[in-house]
């Protein structure tokens, strides 16, 4: 393990500019950039020659087990901007019981407790390496906590509102670790637009979802490590709990990248976004064969990470989906709730309820044969289970009592 050689030494960065995921219009990428003239999200690209040039499987092997392993397909380009709390490689949990060849991607371990920490952690080393002194956005409750922890390590400022009914943990989590924190009574977009005003008015940074380009970057890695976890080989499918939807538009990325750069082949997971039923914007699209996804009115769900009632990336969500041959898929909050209780029990690991969604949309594509038993597929658990309200016990044992050992 040789830490310092990707937390303290100067290294070669590959990014060649920012484009508009829309329009292809190019940008330059050292200089703070938000939504491209269009109005749409920018993508990071890279010199990839250069890339394969530079890094070997076997070079990668040889790094600390952490997502700046990956630094050559990463936007920061000097290690001192890097704000780190250990974004540790996750775990791909096999659940033995439940499936024949079903595989979980346990990112409830990553610093903060979910994946918001990878695409926090990229967007606020470049925050640190432009100067940015206050960042804003609207959150559901994990990706401000992450933004809160990362900002007040780097000492940059940070506001952050999210809907009234955001899980009690999450407005605590981000006022404690050094942000300011507002209810708002709205949705998640209905926090953006203030986001939005405020960048007008007081000159806040937006880190709204796509609405700066370095997110999916730190998102992207899951892809990347995936890939590498399963030896360079592409499982069938994927089932991604979707939001805003960075996480899967940045591993669809990070799939073309490692192509690119020959690690791996042709193959590619099918792309599966799973949504609440109460918040399905893009099954909808989806279904009706559209381009976007207009908003989604009284969006309610037990899983606050993905109630989005519209997505500015939505196009390259659906685009990377068709691409894919993947779908999209709607669970209802009593599938979703049976589901978390079901691999707990079974298995032992306690999901997230956006987790839980996936399992439940797994189930679902089985019974209905869009996914066949022996497809090696994953399931993207994003958050800690912990940090969501759990269900009430109230079994008790009167130690003063005569105690009838047989009905244990
Ligand atoms: C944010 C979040 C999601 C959705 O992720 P996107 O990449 O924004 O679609 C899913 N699950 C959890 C737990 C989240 O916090």
């Amino acid at each position: 393990m040789k830490h310092d050689d990707n937390l303290t030494t100067e290294r070669p960065t590959f990014v060649a500019h920012l484009e508009c995921a829309m329009t292809g219009e190019k940008l330059p990428a050292d200089t703070v950039q938000n939504l491209s003239p269009a109005g749409k999200p920018l993508l990071v690209k890279y010199d990839l020659a250069g890339v394969k040039k530079a890094l070997t499987k076997d070079t990668l092997a040889q790094r600390p087990q952490d997502l700046w392993r990956y630094r050559e397909l990463l936007p920061v380009r000097k290690v001192q901007d890097i704000v780190s709390l250990g974004e540790a490689v996750t775990p791909l949990i096999a659940l033995h019981k439940l499936g024949d060849n079903l595989l979980v991607k346990d990112e409830g371990r990553l610093p903060t407790g979910s994946f918001k920490a990878r695409g926090l952690v990229m967007a606020v080393s470049m925050a640190k390496a432009f100067g940015i002194s206050h960042m804003a956005m609207p959150t559901n409750g994990n990706a401000g906590a992450a933004l809160a922890a990362y900002a007040t390590r780097a000492g940059i400022n940070t506001t952050i509102f999210c809907p009234a009914d955001t899980p009690e943990v999450n407005v605590s989590e981000i006022e404690l670790q050094g942000a300011t924190v507002y209810r708002v009574n709205g949705l998640i977009d209905d926090c953006g637009k203030i986001v939005g005003e405020g960048k007008t008015k007081v000159g806040w940074f937006d880190t709204s979802t796509l609405k700066e380009p370095y997110r999916i970057e730190g998102k992207k890695t899951m892809g990347l490590e995936l890939a590498e976890q399963l030896g360079w080989e592409m499982p069938d499918v994927i089932f991604y709990p979707t939001g805003g939807g960075t996480g899967l538009i940045g591993m669809w990325k990070a799939f073309a990248e490692l192509e690119a750069i020959g690690f791996t082949g042709k193959k590619r997971p099918r792309m599966v976004a799973v949504q609440a039923a109460g918040c399905a914007p893009l099954v909808r699209a989806f279904e009706q064969g559209e381009e976007h996804a207009p908003r989604c009115e009284n969006a309610h769900t037990i899983a606050a990470g993905i109630r989005v009632p519209q997505a500015i990336g939505d196009f390259l969500i659906l685009r990377a989906v068709r691409e894919s041959g993947g779908f999209a898929i709607a669970v209802s909050d009593d599938a979703i709730s049976a589901a978390l209780s079901e691999v707990s029990r079974a298995e032992g690991l306690l999901l997230c309820p956006e987790g839980a969604a996936t399992y439940a949309a797994y189930k679902q594509s089985l019974a209905d044969g869009r996914v066949k038993k022996n497809d090696r597929a994953v399931l993207f658990n994003c958050a800690s289970g912990l940090k969501y309200p759990l269900p009430l016990v109230t079994r008790a044992l009167d130690r003063t009592q005569p105690i009838d050992f047989s009905r244990f």
